[in-house]
């Protein structure tokens, strides 16, 4: 990965997050056709840093045809390596401005600046150049099936996709979904989600500024009710890429049904970090902790679930309770915040609720879960032990600084419990001893497995999950297959 030199002193995003935001449609910085804007609020003040265009569907609608004549124009003729080699170049522009985008995400997001540098912003540009690489290696195959005939397959890009982005990592997902439908040869209109939209916008500029041709990347700011509801309903989008709330995904299909749109949906997660006796204790319970803490729990892959053994519970729950209290938690730009703000206000007061819930199902709150201050909306990180499986903090979703805690016996109790829940994205399992952990990952329903380690993503690999945790994979060669569709091509030899 990648590492670069900061100096925030002179605040790099400034300037920008100044700017009033307009859309980016067909190549130009537009205001909403209403003339609506919306704030944008920085989570660690309360306080507002942006004005941003509020789109709707006349937007959608002229963002979409300026996508359908750059699919059927430049983008798609083009020789696939030149888009590659425009891909590489943008990511040469994003490099350049790594301070600025660092901190601008940072700021509006609510990331520690820490952690937008070591994994936010290498991963997306990383993404991006994955992507590049593979955007003149993408063919079909000659598959022979009779003497007077040529028969092969070629692979054609979808053409329109709709990308709607959630808040958590609104750059780095954002990346996961343009630089693999770019690369492919489609065309794109993202929704970046409304409390965050700003870094989607800046990159926007920056790959017209790498020569993208006008309309081959849009943004429409707004609300997921209207922009987001007008690209899944919109006749002449091909496919939506979106993640988020299973609620909100389960919409998304319904609405795709229409004219039959492609559809790849990344949701939520109850992932189960599993603790066995036997396993490295000190190692397990500090990457426990950073498993649901890192991003303020704010992750689809959190390990909200720590399952602990029966004889290595007590010392698992005093270890992470431990860490839990460590945690710095401040402001967002001081490199030695290890704590963020969540989101917003909504989000933290669906997050001290579940605290409560908690409680009151029986569960002991060994550490955290209270607001801290009266600026900004900072948890403190909270642990909870003796949690039954049943217990609401042991099934949803919570999306926050919250970790449960819960015992079991033997490995067939450890995996019930991990694949007793709505979700399958991801699970983690500690031991010593190989053959546990390999039968643990056989039977795991989830869509990766971390074994003696936890949280690890790479663009290389297969990411998603199944049931409420989504439909379809992302990276690797999956996405190559989410943004193109095959065709048999057969020729007569015989005339
Ligand atoms: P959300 O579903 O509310 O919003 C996601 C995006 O969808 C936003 O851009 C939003 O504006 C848009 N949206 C909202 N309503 C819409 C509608 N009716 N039609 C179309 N678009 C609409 O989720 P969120 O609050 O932004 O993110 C948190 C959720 O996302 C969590 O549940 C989390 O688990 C999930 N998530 C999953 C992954 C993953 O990789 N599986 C990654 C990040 C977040």
């Amino acid at each position: 990965m990648m590492s670069v030199a900061y100096d925030f002193a002179h605040s790099p995003a400034s300037e920008f997050m100044a700017r009033p935001q307009h859309l980016l449609i067909d190549g130009r910085r537009v205001p909403a056709s209403s003339g609506r804007t919306f704030k944008s609020l920085n989570p660690a003040t309360g306080q507002v840093i942006a004005t941003v265009a509020e789109g709707n569907e006349a937007d959608v609608d002229h963002a979409v045809a300026a996508a359908r004549r750059a699919f059927e124009g430049p983008w798609r003729t083009m020789r696939a390596s030149e888009r590659g080699q425009i891909l590489l170049r943008w990511a040469e522009l994003l490099k350049a401005n790594a301070e600025e985008i660092i901190e601008l995400e940072s700021i509006d997001a609510g990331k520690p600046i820490s952690a937008t540098l070591r994994q936010d912003f290498p991963a997306a540009v990383d993404t991006l150049i994955y992507y590049a690489g593979w955007a003149d290696k993408i063919s079909g195959d000659v598959v022979p099936v009779r003497d007077d005939a040529l028969t092969y397959t070629v692979r054609e890009p979808v053409g329109v996709v709709a990308a709607i982005v959630p808040w958590n990592f609104p750059l780095m997902i954002g990346m996961w979904k343009l630089a693999p439908a770019l690369a492919c040869g489609c065309t794109i209109v993202m929704k970046p989600a409304e409390l965050t939209s700003l870094s989607a916008l800046r990159i926007a500029e920056l790959a017209l500024q790498a020569g993208l041709p006008a309309g081959v990347f849009n943004v429409v700011t707004g609300p997921g009710r209207v922009v987001g509801d007008a690209l899944v309903n919109h006749p002449d989008v091909d496919k939506v890429t979106f993640t988020g709330s299973p609620g909100v995904g389960r919409g998304i299909m319904k609405g795709a049904a229409g004219n039959f749109k492609r559809v790849s949906l990344e949701l939520g997660g109850k992932s189960a970090n599993v603790i066995f006796d036997d396993a490295d204790l000190e190692a397990a319970s500090k990457a426990a902790a950073s498993g649901i803490f890192f991003n303020a729990g704010q992750v689809c892959s959190a390990g909200s679930r720590v399952l602990v053994q029966e004889k290595a519970y007590d010392e698992v729950v005093e270890r992470l309770a431990a860490r839990a209290k460590s945690l710095k938690i401040g402001d967002p730009l001081d490199r030695k915040t290890a704590l963020g703000p969540v989101i917003s206000e909504k989000q933290m007061k669906s997050i001290l609720d579940y605290v409560d819930i908690g409680q009151k199902e029986g569960a002991s709150l060994v550490t955290g879960g209270t607001r801290v201050g009266e600026r900004g909306y900072f948890i403190s990180p909270a642990v909870f032990a003796n949690v039954e499986h049943e217990m609401r903090i042991s099934q949803e979703e919570i999306f926050g600084p919250v970790v449960s805690i819960i015992k079991f016996r033997d490995e067939a109790d450890a995996l019930r419990i991990a694949n007793g829940t709505a979700y399958s994205l991801a699970a983690g399992v500690w031991s010593r001893d190989i053959g546990k952990l390999q039968r643990f990952a056989k039977r795991a329903r989830a869509g990766t497995v971390w074994m003696n380690t936890y949280g690890y993503t790479d663009v290389r690999l297969p990411w998603g999950g199944e049931r409420d945790s989504g439909l379809g994979r992302e990276h690797g060669t999956a996405a190559l297959d989410n943004f193109t569709e095959p065709k048999a091509v057969w020729m007569n030899l015989a005339v």
